[in-house]
């Protein structure tokens, strides 16, 4: 191939796109497999992690919102104790729920329901919970949406003043998500798993205890990118893929800059892992006609987000690690206190709280100033009455383009169109959050990346990775 750039001829070679918890995951899966496959991973950022690394601010180690890695699945207990050591942390979750003009903790305590109006909420919820069991008799053959699925699961109360608002604030019109997007997500809090949980406390059943890097979640990508490293893999930062050749339905070559330099990848039995957003990678095939794909991919929805990080004087802000504010009168969805999760995260004396609020890739509030944005979050802070937001000694945000995929039918459909035209591409492999569209978390992200990597290296078989990408579908969300 005469191009006239550098190139560096790797038989044999993957060439993953992405230093994500994806990217990171699949990288390894083929290290550890040792199968010998040289590995390049083509990062765009200065640092591994993705949306769950962390970004540094005033001397504080801050995270893209609130992190938690979930023990539940062996493979990532035993790569967190190896690659953290004396730094995995083991937490456990406290979360509070802002609602009705009162904050409760969840998992439920009986504390906080010990008053006229609390219990007068646990009397409508179970009302509601009972009445749709009945209602679901009836109406069990009829045909379910998002809304319907919620309701025969939860009551109509529970969708109506929690599900519903949250929905539109997260992710979309609620009518428009897809039914099966329930299961996966709203699975661990549905009134027979918390009830069974406070009955029988199991790991299992209980996501409550979570593993955090002392140093914040940044630590974990940062450790295992020097270990691929210590393996002989690369990892290119402040690379950006710029084309990838296709030739006879395999791709043969992998362009990219680096330091105002283009090089090329290619070489013999290569293949291709992306994690990156599925409409960059459109952007840059050639040798195949992408656009037909690449009109659904611009259909498919995202949801960009801003966080605010708000710097306190003294050391704790918040009553709880984690606040979720399900109703639209507040305009962020969350508020976290990085302290909580790891003292050592933030400047001592100081504490660190961060609100997201989400809103659609390319709307208006993407426009808003940075001063608007603060000054709106601290408005709703005043609001709260166990926050004392005169304490709030700096403020700064960060943007982020790509934080979820929407899961709605139509994004759904899309991906799903553009996974089966890309299978014509024999050796591209998708995976990820926005290259596979998938909504999970990123214990599973590296999980399905090290049996990528497995697959690649020729450890497990096709249909055993076939498996493990249906299966994962079906997993809950814990997070
Ligand atoms: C608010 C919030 C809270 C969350 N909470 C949790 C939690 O508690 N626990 C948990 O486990 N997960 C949580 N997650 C999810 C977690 O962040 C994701 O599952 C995970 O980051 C997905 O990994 P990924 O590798 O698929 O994608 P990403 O993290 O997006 O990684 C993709 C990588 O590709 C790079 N890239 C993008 N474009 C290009 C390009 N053109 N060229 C080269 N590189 C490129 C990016 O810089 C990035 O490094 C949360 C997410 C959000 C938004």
């Amino acid at each position: 191939m005469e191009t006239g750039r550098p190139s560096s001829r790797s038989s044999n070679a993957v060439v993953v796109l992405g230093a994500g918890p994806a990217g990171l995951g699949t990288a390894l899966g083929v290290s550890l497999s040792g199968a010998g496959r040289p590995v390049w991973v083509i990062e765009k950022k200065t640092v591994p992690g993705g949306l769950a690394g962390s970004f540094s601010w005033k001397g504080h180690r801050v995270d893209f919102g609130p992190h938690r890695l979930s023990p539940n699945l062996k493979n990532i207990r035993v790569l967190a104790k190896e690659l953290l050591g004396p730094d995995c942390l083991v937490n456990k979750s406290q979360h509070g729920v802002q609602f009705h003009g009162r904050l409760y903790q969840f998992p439920p305590r009986v504390v906080d329901w010990v008053s006229p109006a609390s219990l007068w909420e646990i009397v409508a919820f179970a009302g509601s919970f009972l009445a749709s069991k009945l209602a679901w008799i009836v109406r069990r053959f009829e045909r379910e949406d998002f809304e319907s699925t919620v309701v025969s699961s939860f009551g109509r109360r529970f969708y109506d003043t929690i599900v519903a608002p949250m929905a539109e604030k997260v992710w979309i019109e609620p009518r428009r998500i897809d039914p099966a997007f329930v299961e996966q997500r709203f699975a661990l809090v549905h009134p027979m798993v918390v009830l069974k949980k406070a009955l029988f406390p199991h790991q299992d059943l209980n996501p409550s205890i979570f593993y955090y890097p002392r140093k914040g979640f940044q630590q974990l990508w940062d450790n295992m990118a020097d270990y691929l490293e210590r393996r002989g893999q690369k990892v290119i930062y402040e690379a950006l893929p710029t084309g990838i050749e296709v030739s006879r339905d395999r791709v043969v070559a992998v362009d990219y800059e680096v330091g105002g330099r283009s090089e090329r990848l290619s070489g013999e039995g290569l293949d291709l892992v992306s994690t990156i957003p599925i409409v960059k990678l459109l952007e840059i095939l050639r040798g195949f006609d992408a656009g037909p794909l690449l009109e659904k991919a611009r259909g498919a929805k995202f949801r960009s987000m801003f966080l605010v990080a708000l710097e306190f004087e003294g050391p704790r802000a918040l009553p709880y690690r984690t606040l979720i504010f399900p109703e639209k009168e507040f305009w962020f969805n969350r508020l976290f206190e990085q302290n909580a999760y790891s003292r050592e995260t933030v400047e001592p004396g100081k504490s660190l709280v961060v609100a997201d609020v989400t809103y659609p890739r390319g709307g208006e509030e993407g426009k808003l100033s940075d001063e608007e944005i603060v000054r709106r979050v601290r408005e709703d802070l005043r609001r709260l009455p166990y926050v004392d937001e005169a304490r709030v000694t700096a403020a700064r945000v960060e943007r982020v383009e790509f934080a979820y995929v929407v899961p709605d039918l139509e994004s759904r459909r899309a991906f799903h169109e553009i996974h089966h035209g890309l299978k014509k591409i024999h050796n591209l492999h998708l995976t990820g959050r926005f290259s596979a569209g998938e909504y999970d978390n990123s214990d599973y992200a590296v999980d399905h990346g090290l049996a990528l990597g497995a697959a690649l290296a020729g450890r497990i078989s096709q249909l055993e990775y076939l498996f493990v990408q249906h299966e994962k579908r079906d997993r809950n969300i814990v997070g």
